[in-house]
């Protein structure tokens, strides 16, 4: 539970954006057309505090789609590198939905661990305070609560903001980096006592989910088993393999590597993969372990519901629905997971 929470209008939310722009990149939800996306804002006004998800999902900011790694320079006698760490710069990422700021404590796990540490990813991680909204309603495809989460989820948040009655929001922190924000904030009002109940009571509604969850353990060790089974027959059969699912998705995380080159010169440059591509797999003899729709598929709910599970302890799955709402031929991720549960077959 959060250690200080403050209030804050719905009118002085962008004044707070406002005052965070003299020191921070502020990267926010912005309408653009219909449907929003995070983006760097230059003014509080520019933020949308009302969608419900942005189109991508927040990793690319941790996690470009593609990114330069190093450029190099060639002759005849050696390879000269050029490895300046790119500037990274302090950066609020601020409205995020708890789904989205829980897949980034996932791909903390990726890119942040003992034996690998992604120095360009941790940089951007270091250097971002996470401001989380909690949602107060949620659109048709979502699904968190299966995920063992919930609408006021705090896990990788800094700071949690709940909507409270007559457009008031309860702002709670979570870590220093968010007591941080909130210390250098010239915020109107500390909380009441009744506040801070009323927080908490909007944190325990949004726990107290009727839905059961998936027992991912259990899951995981299903998949495991019928890996070979006929339960894989069907669902990739309209699959056009377009690889939208995976790069909406916040917690795929598969990325290729290239060197780009002309004459002596180029750079070596890291680019979003999807397991649901054909090249994916494909190896430079011709031959491809994974070469149909039916494997790609499989992997991909493997990847999250299984492998994961073994090493990492969770679905790499938040429930965000945006593989549900923008896969073009209609396959949901809910009705895999429905019928995987039900799933005899061995
Ligand atoms: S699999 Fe689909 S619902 Fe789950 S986190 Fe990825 S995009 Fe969201
Ligand atoms: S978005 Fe749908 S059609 Fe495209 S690769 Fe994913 S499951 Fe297949």
């Amino acid at each position: 539970m959060s250690n200080e929470i403050r209030i804050i209008s719905r009118e002085d939310l962008p004044k707070w954006l406002d005052q965070m722009l003299g020191t921070f990149t502020v990267v926010a939800p912005t309408r653009q057309d219909d449907y929003t996306n995070f983006g760097v804002i230059t003014s509080g006004n520019q933020a949308d505090f009302d969608a419900v998800n942005t189109r991508m999902s927040p990793k690319q900011i941790f996690f470009p789609k593609t990114e330069r790694l190093f450029g190099f320079a060639t002759d005849r006698q050696q390879v000269k590198l050029d490895d300046t760490p790119q500037q990274i710069t302090p950066q609020v990422l601020f409205g995020v939905r708890p789904c989205d700021a829980r897949s980034i404590a996932m791909l903390d796990k990726v890119f942040d661990t003992d034996v690998y540490r992604d120095q360009q990813y941790v940089s951007r991680r270091k250097a971002t305070t996470i401001v989380s909204l909690a949602c107060k309603q949620l659109a048709p495809s979502c699904f968190c609560t299966r995920l063992g989460s919930n609408p006021a989820d705090m896990a990788g948040s800094d700071l949690l903001i709940i909507e409270l009655p007559e457009d008031r929001f309860a702002i709670g922190t979570l870590t220093p980096k968010g007591a941080d924000l909130l210390t250098a904030a010239d915020l109107p009002a500390q909380a009441t006592a009744q506040d801070a109940q009323a927080f908490d009571k909007a944190v325990r509604i949004a726990q107290d989910t009727t839905v059961k969850p998936i027992d991912s353990d259990k899951l995981a060790a299903k998949l495991a088993r019928i890996f070979d089974s006929a339960f894989w027959d069907r669902w990739h059969d309209r699959c056009l393999g377009c690889g939208t699912c995976t790069y909406l998705c916040p917690t795929c995380h598969c990325f290729d590597i290239a060197d780009e080159a002309k004459n002596n010169t180029g750079q070596r440059v890291r680019n979003w993969d999807s397991c649901m591509f054909d090249l994916f797999t494909l190896h430079a003899s011709g031959h491809n372990p994974r070469p149909s729709q039916r494997q790609h598929l499989r992997q991909r709910v493997m990847h999250k519901f299984s492998y994961t599970v073994d090493r990492y302890g969770q679905a790499f799955c938040v429930g965000c629905g945006r593989c549900v709402n923008r896969c073009p031929v209609n396959i949901d991720i809910r009705e895999i997971l429905d019928e995987l549960e039900d799933y005899q077959g061995g």
